[in-house]
């Protein structure tokens, strides 16, 4: 199930954008305030960002820019209540992704979410081949190298290090990581992941509790750090 964050500070339209995407089946997490959002941001690793522009604390120009400069390339969504070009090119710049232009109608608005989930998601560019501190990984061969040594990776553990890795400095929860890597056929628990992670760190890391790459993010999930 894919999770959108909405920042609006207006009640009422926070209610109607939150029950229409759960009507379309999405995971809505709410935020009524730019310094909320941006702590939400991170906390329920949102796949989309539907980010108003005026809102109380900090304005959703703000919002995006913070978000971009953390590294977060979550896709994001403006609402901008004028019409001026100006403030759609300025979102765009700061990095959103697309915007819609208040009065909107919601099929207009699910429309662009559809197309910016679609376009974000699922195909990033293959990582194929990436190195890791001193290991060499060829995830379509599925070989680890330590120099000339082999390092031995089952299956999983695999698919879990290169679906982290190709959402590098991204946070990606548990419960997505249950989702994405074992699917809903299977039902591990999330100390699973963590078992799994654990072991990942023992192959990968330096010191493994002292993570450089598959970093905890405490109350969230995980982080890959190239
Ligand atoms: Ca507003």
């Amino acid at each position: 199930m894919k999770r959108i964050l909405v920042i609006e500070d207006e009640p009422q339209m926070l209610l109607g954008l939150r029950d229409n995407l759960e009507l379309e089946g999405y995971d809505v997490q709410t935020a009524a305030d730019g310094d909320e959002g941006l702590q939400k941001a991170s906390s329920t690793a949102p796949d989309l960002v539907l980010l108003d522009i005026m809102l109380p604390k900090r304005n959703g120009f703000d919002v995006c820019r913070e978000l971009r400069a953390r590294n977060v390339s979550t896709p994001i969504v403006m609402l901008t209540a004028r019409s001026a070009e100006t403030d759609k090119v300025l979102g765009l710049e700061l990095g959103a992704d697309d915007y819609v232009t208040k009065p909107f109608s919601i099929t207009e608005l699910l429309a662009r979410v559809r197309a910016v989930l679609r376009r974000s998601n699922p195909q990033r560019p293959a990582t194929d081949t990436i190195r890791i501190g001193d290991i060499d990984f060829d995830f379509r061969l599925h070989q680890a190298r330590r120099g000339s040594a082999r390092v031995e990776f089952t299956a999983r553990e695999f698919e879990l290090l290169r679906y982290l890795v190709q959402r590098v400095g991204q946070v990606v929860t548990r419960e997505q990581i249950l989702n994405d890597v074992w699917g809903y056929e299977e039902y591990p628990t999330t100390r699973t992941i963590d078992n799994f992670v654990a072991k990942l760190r023992q192959k990968i890391e330096k010191a493994p509790h002292a993570p450089e790459h598959i970093l905890t993010i405490h109350g969230s999930g995980y982080k890959f750090v190239g």
